[in-house]
């Protein structure tokens, strides 16, 4: 069934005292569950391992109160009470043959301690990472014994959970080992700092500590960073390669990336697929051990051609292991079409960022594995097959049609344009975008395997067409467009004099191929990234471009998604003028004022058209007559209309992809009451409990 060419990606690979029993290894990644979710947290591990990767890692675990990461949720293991959390992840991964990984870490000054309100430790004293008003201290040579102790005994704690793997994380600008290598962070003057050889001693102290005490049995992988981007304030690729060749066998498994997150998980907009290579592929020529790597890799050529061209050893993932927990299965079985490919939008990672469980664009069931019962692969079969009418092509739809037909439903798909995807096919179509057309491709491809869904395009339903189809249930995903007249977070009455005037755009415009020319100003109230892509695209077309928004930085909410940073570094090397804290006051085809959100000053500006990306209005004016049309439904046979996605209330496209998976997985089953899902309830310590508990 496999191909042979892929054959390289399943042979085993020995790590240590372990074998992988193949080479996909889903790498640490965060998830908003950890600790205070750990039910939630193990089903969504076990899906992985049930999927074919070989290894599973945690996310980053806490060893010690003085690493406390509130208000973020990761691992913890301050003490034994932690430690069933974990088996219960081992165990489920080990249910399905793969190794279980934890990466244990000391957050050092880049942790929080707002929960155990500790002092913060660092290599210096020095400020602390997130802009919260406290400082880290200078770690005592006492402390650095007792920081090995709390690192050698978390080691001992994961082992007895049951961990195959124990990290070392030296990577991200997270923890300790990697603060004493950075020069900005450890101006020691001790044998901990200085020198290469002294700044390097902590790291090769703890290996050695974690070898020592669980390398019998457990293997002990290195989290390494390779690059920050930093300059001589951070760790350069020279000083890594040196670092490298000082510990090259210390370690089972060298894990190497660049730092921090946002170069590491770079959104697609800005990087492809297998990006880091030049970053990396020194460390394979200076040790013997096996190296894993990440790349957003989704393509089995090129995980195989980065193994025989000897860059990596193991095939490492985070995100495409989230769009795709049984990705290695699909490989295996000869199913890489049926590869849902992650496009590279971080809307994963904005989980983490908000404290909240992880979502996936491509993946609706990722984080429902145990609240909803949910299964990337598996749904229950209809309990009554019976004919669907899904309106609308577009993320919501396809997903809508895609899973009530995997479900057994007689599913008809209207799609009025005469392509499929909607929104995702055209934002695809904007600079950087393209591998969100990902999103419609899988769902395409797979509904071109169902013999039960019938696609028509070119195909715009009216009420009475829809009322005359006889469909049993219709589900309305008829998208929604950009508001031209500035209302938005800012604006709750609009901009007087914006909605009428032509030489006002909106992203509809701009996708549709109406562009603005000239001076334009790209005006920013949503925050994400329309209006940046929106920047990016009339200034290839040679627009003199502005940028306006009345926040205080530029696209606010795409430091959620790991965007922040790339987007300002390109709109200042495209030469787009960013102007923060103003309002539109007005604007009379040649002129624009500004108005400052502050001072209130008013400026003026040449200006010959503005594109307003502030709030977008559904497209529900079919659900809307179809409401009124009521009476007519019971006579038509139709027994439920329902309105989802974008129609129902603009978002993201995960919102619209999981607004159509929920549906299909919903219809025809009992409501469950007023919470649709299993929660975690948090009591006190159990000790505690029965001595408080009046007898
Ligand atoms: P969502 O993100 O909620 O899936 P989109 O805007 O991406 O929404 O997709 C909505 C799709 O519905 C578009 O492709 C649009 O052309 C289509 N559509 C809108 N109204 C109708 C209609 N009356 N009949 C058929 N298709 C429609
Ligand atoms: Fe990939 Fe986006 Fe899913 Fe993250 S949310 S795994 S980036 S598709």
């Amino acid at each position: 069934m496999r191909d042979p060419r892929y054959d390289i990606l399943f042979t085993p690979v020995k790590i240590g005292p372990v074998t992988a029993k193949n080479r996909f290894f889903q790498v640490p990644h965060c998830n908003g569950m950890g600790h205070a979710m750990p039910l939630a947290h193990a089903a969504m591990r076990e899906i992985k391992a049930e999927g074919g990767w070989a290894v599973v890692s945690t996310e980053e675990c806490e060893i010690h109160p003085s690493s406390d990461l509130t208000p973020y949720v990761e691992a913890r293991l301050w003490d034994d009470r932690d430690i069933p959390a974990l088996a219960l992840m081992c165990d489920k991964v080990h249910a399905h043959g793969a190794l279980a990984a934890l990466e244990l870490s000391h957050n050092g000054p880049t942790a929080s301690n707002l929960y155990s309100r500790e002092v913060l430790l660092g290599p210096s004293h020095q400020v602390s990472k997130y802009g919260y008003p406290s400082q880290a201290r200078a770690m005592t040579l006492h402390d650095i014994r007792e920081y090995r102790r709390w690192h050698r005994e978390a080691a001992l704690r994961g082992k007895r959970a049951g961990m195959d793997i124990i990290y070392v994380y030296a990577a991200h600008d997270l923890s300790l080992p990697m603060h004493f290598l950075q020069r900005r962070r450890n101006q020691r003057s001790d044998e901990y700092g200085g020198s290469l050889e002294n700044r390097v001693r902590l790291l090769r102290e703890v290996l050695q500590d974690t070898r020592d005490a669980v390398g019998d049995t457990c293997a002990v992988a290195l989290r390494f960073a390779t690059e920050e981007l930093l300059g001589p304030g951070g760790v350069e690729l020279a000083e890594a390669q040196d670092i490298v060749g000082m510990l090259a066998e210390l370690p089972d498994l060298w894990d190497v990336n660049l730092a921090a997150w946002y170069n590491d998980s770079v959104p697609s907009r800005f990087a492809t697929e297998g990006a880091q290579e030049p970053f990396i592929d020194f460390v394979k020529k200076t040790t013997t051990k096996p190296v894993v790597g990440v790349g957003r890799f989704t393509s089995p050529d090129t995980m195989v051609s980065q193994i025989r061209r000897g860059v990596i050893d193991l095939i490492g993932a985070a995100r495409p292991s989230i769009a795709d927990p049984y990705l290695p299965r699909k490989i295996e079985e000869g199913r890489v079409d049926d590869i849902r490919e992650c496009i590279g939008c971080n809307i994963c990672v904005s989980g983490d960022m908000t404290i909240s469980p992880i979502r996936c664009t491509q993946n609706p069931s990722m984080g429902e594995e145990w609240r909803k019962g949910w299964h990337p692969e598996r749904i229950r079969p209809a309990p009554q097959p019976t004919r669907v009418l899904v309106v609308g092509g577009g993320p919501a739809g396809l997903e809508a049609a895609r899973a009530l037909g995997q479900r057994g439903h007689d599913v008809s798909l209207a799609e009025s344009r005469k392509e499929l995807g909607g929104r995702v096919t055209r934002e695809a179509r904007l600079p950087g975008l393209a591998e969100w057309a990902r999103v419609r491709d899988w769902r395409v491809g797979q509904i071109g395997k169902l013999n039960n869904v019938s696609v028509y395009l070119d195909s715009p339903l009216t009420a009475q067409d829809v009322i005359d189809f006889g469909a049993e249930h219709v589900v309305l995903a008829t998208g929604c467009h950009w508001r031209r007249d500035g209302f938005g977070r800012s604006n709750g009455l609009g901009i007087p004099g914006l909605a009428d005037h032509a030489r006002v755009f909106t992203l509809d415009d701009l996708m549709d191929g109406r562009l603005p020319e000239g001076r334009v100003t790209v005006f920013d109230d949503d925050g994400f990234y329309y209006a940046s892509v929106a920047a990016e695209l009339l200034r290839a077309r040679g627009c003199e471009v502005a940028y306006v928004t009345p926040e205080d930085s530029i696209a606010p909410w795409s430091v959620n998604t790991l965007d922040y940073r790339h987007i300002r570094k390109r709109m200042a090397k495209l030469g787009i003028e960013a102007i923060v804290s103003h309002n539109i006051a007005g604007f009379d085809g040649s002129t624009l004022t500004l108005e400052h959100e502050w001072d209130e000053q008013r400026t003026e500006r040449p200006c010959d058209a503005i594109v307003t990306i502030t709030s977008r209005l559904p497209d529900d004016a079919l659900y809307q007559q179809l409401l009124l049309r009521l009476g007519d439904w019971g006579g038509a046979g139709i027994r439920s209309v329902r309105c989802i996605g974008d129609a129902e209330a603009p978002g993201l496209i995960a919102h619209a992809i999981y607004a159509g998976h929920r549906y299909a997985r919903e219809l025809q089953e009992p409501v469950t009451g007023e919470v649709a899902f299993k929660r975690h309830f948090h009591t006190a310590d159990p000790d505690d409990l029965r001595r408080e508990t009046p007898a």
